[in-house]
């Protein structure tokens, strides 16, 4: 799984930081998590390609979070796309859209798939063979959620060097790879174990953004590999924070460290602050392992 920051920055573009969007490659998808203004040269400076792009995640409708996707849907309709594009987002996104796309009368010659979304508890809205996709209620001005991101367990590892030794014919590897035991040339059982290898564990992403602290999430996002939890403020500002439906440096911490995840990056950062290493500083005291985030940065997970 790879995570790219195409922007971490809350409220205004600006020369120093683009607005929230990030791309997630996970088993063969292309996910795009939120859109902000700018997103589509991010993703051309990132070297992403838009062709991949088929789910698009919006946490919510605050512009910072998706007032590039109008101009990214007449992008794809400008290189001709023709493959559907599924869009998970609050209720009301599909009439923003579909005004926008009416008054201009510049239909897409692509279908573009509304999954509205108003539920108040998790709820899984994408799976197939190899992931699943669960939002994470969260606590903002406006209704919001994150996602969860999870890997499927993957098959286990054939072992070629025993498959040889014990002339296991080709047909069963299948099952095999399934966890069934095997069959020698001579008619003989082979158990599983000596045939195969443990699949690497499958991982998981939580993306939170924006919300204030809130507790009610860490069940949900429990033993994540990786957290992404907004930071707008620090705790200089922890009053403007709970005013506006944000959250601390120390507080995104404080949910990393009671969830128990592996590794946290901040991101959301107000512009206000010149000096980010701050919210670094602050954010270790409660979880160590935290990075920042910043535009254009990539995570392995
Ligand atoms: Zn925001
Ligand atoms: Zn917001």
């Amino acid at each position: 799984m790879k995570l790219h920051i195409l922007g971490c920055h809350a409220a205004t573009p600006s020369m120093k930081g683009n607005p929230t969007s990030q791309v997630l490659e996970i088993r063969d998808h292309i996910f795009l998590i939120d859109c902000g203004e700018g997103t589509q040269v991010q993703l051309r400076k990132h070297k992403v390609k838009f062709s991949r792009i088929n789910h698009i995640f919006i946490s919510h409708l605050h512009g910072d979070h998706f007032f590039g996707l109008p101009g990214l849907i007449s992008t794809f309709q400008l290189l001709g796309r023709e493959k559907e594009l599924h869009i998970y987002g609050p209720e009301g996104i599909k009439e923003v859209i579909l005004l926008l796309l009416r008054v201009g009368n510049s239909w897409t010659g692509y279908q573009l798939v509304f999954h509205e979304l108003k539920e108040t508890i998790p709820e899984m809205i994408f799976e197939d063979e190899k992931v699943k996709v669960s939002t994470i209620p969260l606590k903002h001005r406006v209704y919001t959620n994150g996602f969860l991101y999870e890997e499927k367990k993957k098959e286990r590892g054939l072992n070629m060097e025993a498959v040889a030794k014990y002339k296991i014919d080709k047909a069963y590897f299948k099952n095999i790879k399934k966890g069934k035991d095997g069959l020698s040339a001579s008619g003989e059982k082979v158990v599983n174990l000596d045939l195969t290898f443990d699949p690497p564990a499958p991982k998981s992403y939580a993306y939170c953004s924006d919300t204030a602290y809130d507790e009610s999430k860490i069940d949900f996002i429990a033993g994540a590999d990786l957290l992404y939890h907004e930071a707008t403020f620090l705790s200089t500002e922890a009053s403007l924070a709970q005013k506006t439906g944000h959250s601390t440096a120390s507080e995104a911490a404080r949910i990393a460290r009671k969830a128990g995840v592996k590794k946290l990056i901040l991101g959301h950062f107000s512009t206000r602050y010149k000096d980010k290493d701050l919210f670094l500083k602050e954010a270790i005291i409660q979880f160590p392992d935290t990075e920042m985030a910043e535009d254009g940065k990539v995570f392995e997970i």
